[in-house]
């Protein structure tokens, strides 16, 4: 019999591309719960009809049904569910508190009653506007807990501690995955995320809305880096209880992030500034020791080369009409 993966919020972009690979180079059969708030089961449309991914519309943050989906049987419970633009998670404030409280709480108990592993999708965003850089793990953040974006970072937070007390006092196998700026296909292409933006702008002719000075940086991941690091940190022994950035060391100023998005669309750069976020973190950028020692995982795809896929992907999708 196959062996079984539930990846809650698998129909969002990071978790669909999980599907895929879990699918595809793993051979796995995977249950699929998400209630598309920001997500849509359009992202695995290809494996409609099959008997390998089943897609279940549902609200995690809701008890867990009393069949538990018919899910009998489950190796490992990636818990990818959640909203990560900062316009869909202030827009959906008290659901991503809930589904990163709540949501990560049912995760937790139902994998112990399964006796599986759980991959905890966590953010770079617990270290907040951080005072180091790059930011190892043992970094404690510098997080603002009231402001606009404390209903991820807080929540996000919250779910580490409770991961880790469910590994503490139950034993239970938990993995945390800390997720810097990734990108590539599928992202929504209105999600008002730095990458949809510039690549949907550039493709209309429009400029590129470079938001305060354009000095902050980020360090982008291509999406298929991610998941093969998502994907490791499932089917690797012995990582309970432990921590592991996942991003690309490479950093960038979003202006010269803006030029690299022109160069590579083949369109002359335009820019218009526009208000600046409030605790938009001025700096991003994981120090990866950690992923390379115990995942053995650096990322391979060059931002450019990336970048090249994503803006295919958005033309492909309309967004230069
Ligand atoms: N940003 C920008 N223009 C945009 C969207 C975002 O200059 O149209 C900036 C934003 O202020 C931040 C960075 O790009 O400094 C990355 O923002 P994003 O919303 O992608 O995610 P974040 O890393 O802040 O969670």
């Amino acid at each position: 019999m196959q062996e079984t993966c539930v990846v809650l919020g698998g129909a969002g972009f990071i978790g669909s591309h999980l599907v895929d690979r879990l699918v595809e180079d793993h051979g796995f059969h995977v249950v699929v719960i998400d209630n598309e708030s920001t997500g849509s089961f359009a992202n695995l449309a290809r494996w409609r009809g099959s008997d390998t991914v089943r897609m279940v519309a549902a609200d995690i943050t809701e008890p867990l049904p009393e069949d538990r989906f018919g899910v009998r049987d489950a190796a490992v419970i990636f818990q990818m569910a959640s909203p990560a633009s900062p316009i869909h998670y202030r827009r959906l404030s008290l659901e991503t508190l809930l589904v990163n409280s709540v949501g990560t709480l049912h995760a937790l108990h139902w994998a112990r009653e399964l006796g599986a592993r759980v991959v905890l999708a966590s953010t770079s965003e617990v270290y907040g506007d951080p005072e180091v850089s790059p930011q190892t793990e043992e970094y404690w953040g510098h997080v603002n807990p009231v402001g606009p974006r404390s209903c991820y970072d807080e929540s996000k937070r919250f779910g580490e501690a409770l991961a880790m007390e469910w590994h503490r006092r139950h034993g239970l196998d938990v993995r945390i995955l800390r997720f810097f700026n990734c990108y590539g296909p599928r992202m929504q292409m209105d999600d008002g995320r730095v990458v949809p933006n510039f690549v949907a702008q550039a493709l209309r002719g429009e400029p590129l809305t470079v938001y305060g000075d354009g000095a902050q940086t980020r360090s982008f991941c291509y999406v298929s880096d991610e998941v093969e690091a998502i994907v490791r940190a499932g089917m690797r022994d012995h990582l309970g209880g432990r921590i592991i950035n996942v991003g690309n060391p490479e950093e960038h100023t979003i202006l010269e992030f803006a030029e690299m998005v022109a160069r590579v669309a083949g369109v002359p750069l335009q820019t218009v500034r526009a208000e600046l976020p409030v605790d938009d973190p001025t700096n991003r950028c994981p120090d990866i020791s950690r992923a390379e020692e115990l995942l053995g995982w650096r990322p391979q795809v060059a931002l450019e080369d990336g970048l090249a896929r994503t803006i295919a992907d958005f033309r492909a999708r309309g967004a230069a009409t």
